[in-house]
């Protein structure tokens, strides 16, 4: 618990320093040239500073200055490397808006920066950057500036400032009224409530936004009403309850028309003037949540085809073996490798060949059934896994699939051609066997398939 002095709750002064210095995310204030003029703890964690070590410093050490590019939005949203004082790397979104200041009488205009660490997502999902396709790259990138993670509606804001018009920031030390302007305009939901009644006695303008309620209807409101879902609001409570804060756990609230959005929570107990609060701090998440479910399901296909890549194909498929064992139902597995693709390469083209193998993919897609799973293995081979059948019966599947892909017209430069493909089976064979060797298998059963001439099916017999 942290004591807080000062004068009562009602002039919001005390709150606002407090508030800021225990925000969740990073947040400074800058001068026009790019200088630190004040940041909160959070930022110096981000940074890897001492506390005080960043007031002073240029945003240019640590790679986060983009007011030189000419644009402001341009800064917003997209996730850049910020380079730390050890030298070391996180990944990051940055927001930035013009802040007017009013200390003094005077009219400053600054920068406010808001840093949200995402390097978890990142390293969650495989850094899609460093992919080593060019065309891994290039899907990734546009899908990155489509969907931008980050600062919820502070990082897609469109500013128009024309340089002459920033002066620099003359005083050494934020006032009150700074950081209570600085809470105004965060991106982050603030609101600090009774902890004897719930009743809320503080919130700023963007949690009033996001809530969809005017502040004069959250004051004397109780928190307990936002809360979505009741198991995550105890979840909340049984962790304040045992002491502990709670910090960006991922909560959903509902807005005053009752639709849901995503948020990451953090509350901290303190004591203002000898009353206990909750103070809490919602940012919006919702747009970086589904951006993490891009990425996460963008990890797992395969970025030619779309298809499942093969460590997600294999995830898949052992998780439909354990259920095939456990309720002793068959299943059976096949693998597709296209016939003579290298010359399709060498007669038309690479470029012809990547449309030949999204071919194959969509063709074997249409003709399987929804709960197959299809995965591209590698190169010009594909995999597919079918619960529920026997090897017999992925016979019949597979031969659908040759005759369909045979007769498929493929578009080259100077007219279409055709493919064949050969395919290899093998069902499950006992209460122990694995993927790996129901799939070494069917490659054994491929093998006879190529060597009896290809373009046909080879269901797997032992001694192959
Ligand atoms: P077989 O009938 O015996 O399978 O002959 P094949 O030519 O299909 O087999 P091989 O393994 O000799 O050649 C496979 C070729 O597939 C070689 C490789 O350059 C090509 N390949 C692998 N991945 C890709 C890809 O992503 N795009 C394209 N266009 N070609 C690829
Ligand atoms: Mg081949
Ligand atoms: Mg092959």
């Amino acid at each position: 618990m942290v004591m807080i002095s000062g004068r009562g709750v009602d002039d919001g002064r005390d709150i606002a320093f407090s508030v800021f210095d225990r925000l969740p995310v990073g947040v400074c204030l800058v001068t026009a040239s790019g200088i630190i003029h004040h940041a909160n703890p959070a930022l110096h964690d981000l940074l890897g500073c001492e506390a005080g070590g960043l007031p002073g410093r240029s945003l240019c050490e640590f790679e986060l200055d983009h007011s030189g590019s000419g644009s402001w939005a341009q800064a917003s949203g997209d996730a850049q490397r910020a380079l730390r004082n050890d030298g070391s790397t996180r990944w990051v979104t940055v927001a930035e808006s013009p802040w007017i200041g009013k200390a003094d009488g005077k009219t400053g205009i600054s920068r406010l920066l808001t840093v949200t660490d995402v390097d978890s997502i990142f390293q969650q999902a495989g850094d899609p950057r460093d992919a080593e396709a060019p065309a891994e790259i290039s899907a990734v990138d546009a899908l990155l500036y489509e969907a931008p993670i980050g600062t919820a509606e502070g990082a897609t804001r469109t500013v128009s400032l024309t340089k002459t018009a920033i002066h620099e920031l003359t005083e050494s030390r934020p006032n009150e009224e700074r950081l209570e302007a600085i809470l105004e305009q965060s991106p982050i939901g603030v609101s600090v409530s009774r902890r004897d009644d719930g009743r809320i006695i503080f919130v700023n303008t963007r949690f009033a936004e996001l809530i969809g309620l005017p502040r004069e209807k959250l004051i004397g409101s109780r928190a307990r009403d936002y809360y979505l879902d009741s198991h995550q609001r105890l979840r909340v409570l049984e962790r304040l309850r045992g002491g502990s804060g709670v910090t960006n756990m991922e909560v959903q609230f509902k807005r005053a028309d009752g639709s849901p959005f995503w948020t990451l929570f953090t509350v901290n107990q303190a004591v203002i003037q000898g009353m206990a609060v909750n103070l809490a701090w919602i940012y919006d998440y919702t747009e970086r949540r589904s951006m993490e479910e891009a990425l996460r399901d963008m990890a797992s296909r395969d970025p030619l085809t779309g298809i499942y890549n093969r460590r997600s194909f294999m995830d898949m498929a052992r998780a439909q073996l354990a259920r095939a064992h456990r309720f002793h139902e068959p299943l059976s597995v096949f693998v597709l490798d296209v016939d003579h693709f290298k010359r399709i390469n060498d007669t038309f083209g690479h470029a012809t060949g990547d449309d030949a193998l999204r071919m194959v993919a969509a063709g074997c897609q249409a003709i399987l059934r929804e709960y197959d799973i299809l995965g591209r293995l590698g190169g010009e081979e594909f995999v597919v896994v079918l619960p529920g059948a026997t090897a017999d019966e992925s016979r019949v599947v597979a031969e659908r699939v040759r005759r369909h892909l045979a007769r498929m017209p493929i578009e080259a430069t100077d007219g279409t051609f055709r493919l064949t493909a050969s395919i290899g089976i093998a069902g499950l064979e006992g209460a122990t066997d694995t993927l790996e060797r129901a799939i070494h298998r069917a490659d054994l059963a491929l093998y006879r398939a190529k060597h009896l001439g290809r373009n046909r099916v080879a269901v797997f017999e032992p001694g192959m």
